[in-house]
């Protein structure tokens, strides 16, 4: 029989009962136990408001490069940043769909459309590299904090990184924001990539100079690859999408930005006012930097969610039977095969797990299914488009209604709920190619007939 950390499976199920549906793959809702007061989890924290201040500075004084070489963001001074829209459309869709009164204002937070890689991913995964760049250039006098970053963009700056070297494991999204960043600053840049990466993305890695290394194997292998690489040549910098602190930030910086747009949409948050996120979870840096972020600013008046495939429920697994990255779903029997390609993670980082566990209001599990649905269902009512996993935060506010009500009685929300606010976190999808794009709308489209 199959132990894990000295326990057999059905003394783990006796214990969660919950997994007996998630390893039959249904979709679950589940609350956090280990959930604590803002303060008393910030006591617990490794990283702290200050960490996040340093790396939104960092961006700032990267700003004026950017701006230069990505034209795309000139608009916004060379902050990489998404829109927030009002989806009220869809709200009525997801009300008449899951038969649930959705009780607060819907938003969708368009990370698919950041510039540069059109993903989450264009925040931590740029933010490092920038900031490893920024030591290079620090520790070899190239560079101090006064000047004006956009040095950066001329033949001095590209031969001397061309010295170095930068690896990454990736499903896609990460490697396609590493790749780029690495590449435009002049860095060498290998990215590993798991079985389910899409072509698309190889072939526009590869038509920037970068190195792309193809693996049958899935997300945890690319990244055990690209660790040793990075082992055997001291030139070489890994970006470690399991324990980096400086993605986690990266993706914190998020916050303070989010908390611009909603005083300019006229949204308060406060007591009265609660705040619910919804974020699609791969293997955690993403949506655990973010939520740390929106913590440390509306601190126990928001709420934060994050959702996984029915396949791949990596995070709620680690958080759930308190085991973290010592566990993945294999283990369980469940096979970590999705079409939610940032999603596709098996095992999850142990450093997010652990950080966020104090902060995490509860974790959720969706079907592919629901997920191609809800994305043609985007198209027809909004005219927006994502990717498949960027769908996950979707079904959260339904799911929250309906499912979480001893959450909102126990943290006295019920009756503020008509005052609250729902964000739904659209991880990418803006640069899909047209051609793909269609097929997953025919592909919701036929599901939704099926039924
Ligand atoms: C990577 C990714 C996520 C999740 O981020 P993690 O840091 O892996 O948890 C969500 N959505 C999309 C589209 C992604 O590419």
């Amino acid at each position: 029989m199959k132990v894990i950390e000295g326990k057999d499976i059905q003394a783990w199920k006796d214990q969660h009962p919950l997994l007996n549906e998630l390893i039959s793959l249904k979709e679950v809702f589940w609350t956090n136990p280990h959930i604590e007061k803002f303060q008393r989890g910030m006591d617990k924290s490794p990283l702290t408001q200050e960490d996040v201040r340093d790396a939104e500075e960092r961006l700032k004084r990267f700003a004026p490069y950017i701006a230069k070489v990505f034209p795309e963001t000139k608009e916004m001074n060379g902050l990489i940043e998404s829109p927030m829209v009002r989806i009220p459309s869809m709200k009525q869709f997801l009300e008449q769909l899951y038969q649930q009164p959705l009780v607060g204002e819907l938003l969708l937070k368009c990370d698919s459309h950041l510039p540069i890689s059109g993903s989450i991913k264009a925040r931590g995964g740029i933010y490092e590299i920038l900031k490893h760049a920024e030591t290079l250039a620090f520790q070899h006098q190239l560079l101090t904090i006064q000047d004006d970053y956009s040095i950066l963009d001329s033949d001095k700056f590209r031969t001397f990184f061309s010295q170095y070297s930068i690896a990454v494991g990736s499903t896609g999204n990460l490697g396609l924001s590493i790749g780029i960043m690495s590449a435009k600053l002049g860095f060498n840049v290998t990215v590993h990539m798991s079985a389910d990466a899409k072509q698309w993305k190889k072939d526009l890695l590869r038509s920037k100079n970068v190195k792309v290394v193809e693996y049958e194997a899935d997300y945890s292998k690319a990244v055990e690859e690209g660790r040793m690489q990075a082992e055997k040549d001291p030139t070489c910098y890994f970006v470690d999408d399991e324990n980096s602190h400086d993605l986690f930030l990266g993706y914190a910086v998020a916050a303070s930005r989010l908390k611009k747009q909603l005083e300019e949409l006229e949204i308060t948050i406060d007591k009265d006012h609660p705040l619910f996120i919804y974020l699609p979870c791969g293997v955690g840096g993403g949506p655990g930097g973010v939520a740390f972020g929106l913590k440390l600013l509306f601190q126990d008046n928001v709420h934060c969610f994050f959702a996984e495939p029915t396949h791949s429920p990596c995070m709620l697994l680690g958080l759930m039977t308190g085991l973290h990255d010592k566990v993945a779903v294999q283990d369980f029997g469940i096979d970590n095969v999705t079409d939610a390609d940032g999603l596709a993670v098996g095992r999850p980082s142990g450093f997010v797990g652990k950080t966020m566990e104090p902060f995490l209001s509860g974790n959720y599990t969706v079907s592919d299914e629901q997920l191609y649905k809800l994305l043609k269902e985007l198209v027809d009512t909004e005219g927006i488009r994502l990717e498949p996993s960027a769908l996950a935060g979707m079904i959260g506010p339904s799911k929250l209604c309906k499912e979480g009500t001893d959450y909102l009685l126990k943290h006295h929300l019920t009756e503020k709920m008509n005052k609250g606010t729902h964000i739904v976190w659209g991880t990418g999808g803006s640069m899909v190619p047209e051609e793909m794009m269609n097929e997953y709308y025919q592909k919701g489209m036929k599901l939704a007939l099926e039924k």
